[in-house]
């Protein structure tokens, strides 16, 4: 196009279903390595930041799990492509607060981030109250980062037992988001490590710079975003 810089023109405008194809390319081919089958690992389209017409393009790739880490957005992104793509599946990724439960429980059909009894407790009451039962991660703070959401490591296997004891919570895994700076392989296998002991089959782990790694430690879910829509808007 006249006028448009082409590295600037190819930022704005990513080719994502070549993008989708590449990334679901490397995720087979990591989990062939480690001796897994490609369907073994779930691709998670992260497309926080991001018009909605980006996720829109996805599904029309054929694309169906996606992920957003805001409910403010998710609301205002979603329902008009669920309307659309009835069948396309809605990970929450991001903190979640309890005054947004409700809000969350009508647009979510995955919760990665239950972190914490208070939010545990509203997830039951919410689910109760609706009859919906979404699968549910528990997010662990595998680095124990101050500025970071998640059960601590060590208060990882308690929060875990009472999720699904007293709060009867339908878990399924375990997400974490490894320190920028560390090598991730080791968190990958801490979480792995805490789901064996509770026999939890999902593991969500892993980002554009590391999936493949993930996959390698056994990560059912990868959380892409950056590979997938291209770089976000930094603010
Ligand atoms: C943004 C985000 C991702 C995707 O990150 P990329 O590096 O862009 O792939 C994954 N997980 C969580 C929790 C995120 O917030």
């Amino acid at each position: 196009m006249p006028g448009i810089n082409a590295k600037q023109g190819q930022d704005n405008c990513p080719d994502i279903a070549e993008n989708l194809r590449k990334v679901q390319r490397e995720i087979a081919k990591a989990a062939g390595d480690a001796g897994r089958e490609a369907d073994s690992v779930t691709l998670v389209a992260v497309g926080k930041a991001h018009a909605a017409a980006r996720s829109r393009a996805a599904l029309e790739a054929g694309h169906r799990v996606f992920g957003e880490n805001r409910v403010q957005e998710a609301e205002s992104k979603w329902p008009e492509l669920k309307d659309a793509f009835p069948e396309s599946q809605l990970h929450l990724i991001g903190p979640l607060q309890t005054n947004k439960v409700r809000q969350a429980m009508a647009i979510f059909d995955v919760f990665e981030t239950v972190d914490r009894p208070k939010l545990a407790a509203a997830l039951a009451k919410e689910m109760d109250r609706t009859g919906r039962r979404p699968d549910c991660l528990i997010q662990v703070n595998s680095g124990n980062e101050a500025q970071k959401a998640g059960i601590a490591p060590e208060a990882a296997d308690g929060f875990i037992a009472q999720c699904v004891g007293e709060f009867e919570l339908p878990i399924k895994g375990l997400m974490c988001i490894p320190p920028v700076n560390e090598e991730p392989s080791l968190h990958f296998a801490l979480l792995r490590e805490i789901a064996r002991r509770h026999d939890l089959p999902w593991l969500s782990m892993g980002m554009s710079a590391d999936y493949e790694i993930a996959v390698a430690f056994g990560a059912t879910h990868v959380r892409v975003g950056t590979a997938i829509f291209g770089p976000r808007a930094t603010h």
